[in-house]
């Protein structure tokens, strides 16, 4: 019944998320190895044998690692475009040619019941895109991994019934810990990740009368603290007279365990 939702683990160290109807399974990202990815699907009662595809937003690590493990295991079409195609290629190892699926940014295309639209965010990878899922009426859209937002992005996550979005890290925690001096800076700039106030700002935008559900995502382990990303959102939507738990649902994703279960529709 309806559209569902579930990040299965969500972080610097790793990235995947399940989308699916009673027809359809897609997995957004396979960021652990494909072992872990099958047992947090087994968590939410789902089985990777069942996967319709895999969609990858970009080509680093944290949401590729299981990719090609998962395809070869299970005969999964993986989706990407082009130029993360050619990025990635030689890091998840061979795909069967029927397996290997290409999108284009702004075109939106179809598994089974399942609308979706790539669309291409700000991020230092080879052509990285966030997406928008639509089913019956319903919107569900991922954004993570962007150095910043714009127009462009709002208006195309506008309307959503969910929004997973980035809450990559605290500034003063980022900017006074340990990391060396170029990693701060590919982190906190434009093609980087959003920090907790980019995300609080950057929601402020997207709220529509739709909008029931976000999902803070991509914390990263050193520069972040759950609670802290939580907080600073919450803060920032209250400023700006948006109840948590009244007009919205702010929820957290988890590096090493699923989130909530969520049934859109
Ligand atoms: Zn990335
Ligand atoms: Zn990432």
């Amino acid at each position: 019944m309806g559209f569902r939702f579930c990040s299965l683990f969500s972080g610097s160290s790793g990235n995947s998320s399940y989308i699916g109807t009673d027809k359809t399974h897609i997995l957004v990202d396979a960021g652990l190895t494909g072992k872990a990815v099958e047992k947090s699907l087994k968590e939410i009662d789902q089985d990777a044998s069942l996967l319709d595809g895999i969609l990858i937003t970009h080509e680093h690590d944290d949401h590729i690692r299981g990719a090609g493990v998962l395809s070869r295991r299970y005969d999964i079409p993986i989706y990407a475009n082009e130029e993360t195609w050619k990025a990635m290629e030689s890091k998840i190892g061979k795909i069967r040619s029927n397996n290997m699926r290409i999108f284009y940014n702004d075109m939106d295309f179809y598994i089974k019941d399942v609308n979706i639209q790539p669309f291409g965010i700000p991020h230092d990878a080879a052509n990285p895109v966030g997406f928008c899922f639509f089913n019956k009426g319903k919107k569900i859209s991922i954004a993570t991994d962007l150095g910043h937002t714009n127009s462009r992005i709002i208006n195309t996550v506008m309307d959503s019934d969910l929004i997973m979005l980035e809450a990559n890290h605290d500034e003063d925690m980022l900017m006074g810990g340990s990391y060396p001096q170029y990693l701060k800076k590919r982190i906190s700039g434009s093609k980087g990740h959003l920090s907790n106030t980019d995300a609080g700002s950057a929601l402020i935008k997207m709220i529509s009368n739709k909008l029931t559900h976000v999902l803070l995502a991509h914390l990263s382990l050193q520069n972040n603290i759950p609670q802290l990303a939580y907080q600073t959102v919450i803060g920032i939507l209250e400023d700006n007279g948006i109840k948590n738990g009244k007009d919205i649902a702010v929820d957290m994703t988890h590096r090493d365990r699923v989130s909530n279960f969520y049934h859109i529709g």
